[in-house]
């Protein structure tokens, strides 16, 4: 018996697990396999298996930034759980957890008296997702704010310390690989004041509901904003909010946002996404570049 069917047998490691429910689309097939990791202690055992590096891994953190194919994920889905989930303030330094909800790094920095972090209120994400994709709106990054991530490498089970220049942190850009898992990251916050916060991540709030079809099923920007203009007013330009594919359109309200009905398919959303990227490209000559991942597609770029 291999060390992944006595991991499948006992239970810890669970087979053909829909990934839908775990991401903001709630489309998409199945995990081939899928390990809870409950704590640090379960993360190493994982990685001393040996099962970690025989298959194809996806870190799943809150599935914000993710178009799962309909056949699923031919390879182990790692999603890290509640001990991993904890967010502590040390002066101006916030500590949280790879799997700490990033609006919970907003909330608690914002109630210790500090500002800095709360441009996070609004990205559905979590810590691991926002270092591994360096999350950003309202003009900051995560590059501006981490200090540093701890970082388990699972193909030779070595953890090292990494600041935002050894991760090589751009625009939507990290060299954290598949094969890396974010497991906690510090930030540097400042000195403010807990109204002045509170109201600013009211504000955030309120413009995204203003601006973004919140409450819908989507991934955030779907595209990068290219050099010198946003996607959404090149998609707009071309008047294409409302074009649709299946059950998933361009959002009227932001049209770099993408959003899903109940009955989508992932197919249809990257079938829009590609019939977008051809339409921009051959009026403008821009080639758009997703912001989504795409995972389990024959062609994920
Ligand atoms: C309504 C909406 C608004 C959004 N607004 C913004 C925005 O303003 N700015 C912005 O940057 N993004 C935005 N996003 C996109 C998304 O929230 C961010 O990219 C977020 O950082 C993704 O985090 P996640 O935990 O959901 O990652 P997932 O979607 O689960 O995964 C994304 C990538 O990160 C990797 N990953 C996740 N956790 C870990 C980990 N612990 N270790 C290693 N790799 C990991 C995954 O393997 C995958 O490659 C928005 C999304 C939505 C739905």
């Amino acid at each position: 018996m291999t060390a992944l069917d006595s991991l499948v047998s006992s239970g810890k490691i669970l087979e053909r697990v829909p990934l839908g429910p775990y991401t903001t689309y709630k489309s998409g097939g199945p995990a081939r396999y899928l390990v809870d990791v409950h704590d640090a202690e379960a993360l190493d055992d994982l990685v001393a298996s040996g099962v970690s590096s025989e298959l194809p891994i996806l870190v799943l953190g809150r599935g914000s930034n993710l178009v799962v194919s309909d056949s699923g994920f031919e390879g182990l889905v790692i999603r890290l759980g509640s001990s991993f989930g904890g967010v502590a303030v040390e002066g101006t330094e916030v500590r949280a957890g790879a799997a700490a909800p990033l609006a919970q790094v907003a909330r608690s920095s914002v109630d210790a008296g500090l500002a800095g972090l709360e441009f996070f209120i609004g990205v559905p994400g979590s810590v691991g997702g926002a270092v591994r994709q360096n999350a950003g709106c309202f003009g900051t990054e995560t590059r501006d704010r981490l200090i540093e991530a701890s970082i388990l490498d699972l193909t030779d089970g070595k953890m090292g310390i990494f600041g935002p220049d050894d991760l090589d942190l751009s625009y939507r850009h990290s060299n954290v690989t598949s094969t890396r898992v974010v497991v906690s990251a510090s930030f540097r916050a400042s000195p403010g004041d807990t109204d002045t916060g509170r109201a600013e991540l009211r504000r955030i709030t309120r413009w995204r509901r203003d601006n973004q079809p919140g409450g819908t099923f989507n991934a955030g920007s779907v595209f990068k904003n290219p050099i010198g203009a946003t996607a959404g007013e090149i998609i707009d330009a071309l008047g294409l909010k409302g074009m649709r594919v299946g059950d998933v359109a361009v959002s009227e309200k932001h049209a770099n946002f993408f959003v899903a009905g109940s009955s989508a398919t992932s197919e249809d959303i990257r079938s829009l996404v590609v019939a977008v990227k051809d339409r921009v490209f051959e009026e403008t000559g821009t080639m758009l570049e997703p912001e989504i991942q795409f995972v389990g597609f024959d062609d994920e770029n």
